[in-house]
């Protein structure tokens, strides 16, 4: 689904590099953890494949189901099915969350040359992906953003991820604030979602969420690499013992 070879990124404004050469290869279906000391570059990786502004590739490559991501601009990249949470942070007053979500769906459909929906059937669609997730759809009727709690940011990035159908989803849970709540939301939501078709790359620092979201893979990333990769039980090692004994391990 993913595949990430000796990827390297610096900065656009300053002469530092960040990733020093990632590989990464997650299969359809699975679903990939990503930890790492803070600063490792785990969230430079997930903005990277985005596409978003500020990072320069010097090196290597990222391709989505075999096509080249680097190339693309961000919204090709929604379309061909890559997802990041918190793609759209930005609080926009005035624009109902419900029009701005299907704004994005259609324009997925669009640049894959199908047939957009309308508000009637687009309140249908959500309304029935809500349903499924146990999640209140009220919020959608309120400004993009504006004034969410962090729960109903958690709820409303799980129900973008149910109606856009992504391939691949990315979810930075970089987040400091993510409480025992928010955590079952983000694990549930995951979980009601994993499907053969569609993988997932979890970014997180929370040992616990991968109680919740059990991972095919864990990475352990580093000094802008991947150090090394296990099964769940490393995260456990890595609550356990901390980074520190992996680094001495793999310098
Ligand atoms: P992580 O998510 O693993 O904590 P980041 O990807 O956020 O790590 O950051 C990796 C390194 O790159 C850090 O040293 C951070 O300060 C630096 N960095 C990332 N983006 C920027 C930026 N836009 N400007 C300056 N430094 C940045
Ligand atoms: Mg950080
Ligand atoms: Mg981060």
């Amino acid at each position: 689904m993913l595949k990430i070879s000796d990827l390297k990124v610096k900065l656009e404004e300053e002469d530092k590099q960040i990733l020093k050469g990632v590989d990464l290869e997650v299969g359809a279906g699975q679903v990939h953890a990503i930890m790492g000391p803070n600063g490792s570059g785990k969230s430079t990786l997930s903005y990277v494949l985005s596409g978003r502004d500020g990072y320069e590739v010097t090196g290597g490559s990222a391709s989505l189901e075999g096509v080249d991501l680097l190339d693309m601009e961000p919204e090709e990249r929604a379309a061909a099915g890559l997802f990041l949470a918190f793609q759209y942070p930005v609080e926009i007053p005035g624009v109902g969350n419900m029009t701005f979500l299907r704004t994005s769906y259609n324009a997925q459909r669009k640049a894959r040359g199908e047939d957009e929906v309308s508000a009637a059937e687009f309140l249908k669609l959500v309304r029935e992906k809500a349903k499924d997730l146990k999640i209140d759809a009220e919020m959608l009727k309120r400004p993009v953003n504006v004034g969410f709690s962090g729960g109903e940011k958690k709820r409303n990035e799980i129900l973008q991820m149910a109606v856009l159908e992504p391939k691949m989803c990315i979810l930075d849970e970089t987040d400091s604030g993510l409480d025992v709540d928010a955590m079952k939301l983000v694990s549930d939501g995951v979980n009601a979602l994993r499907s053969e078709g569609r993988s997932f790359l979890v970014i997180t620092h929370y040992q616990r969420l991968l109680d919740h979201i059990v991972p095919d893979v864990v990475h352990i990333m580093a000094n802008g690499r991947i150090v090394k990769s296990g099964g769940p039980e490393l995260a456990l090692e890595v609550e356990k013992n901390g980074y520190a004994d992996l680094m001495d391990e793999v310098q």
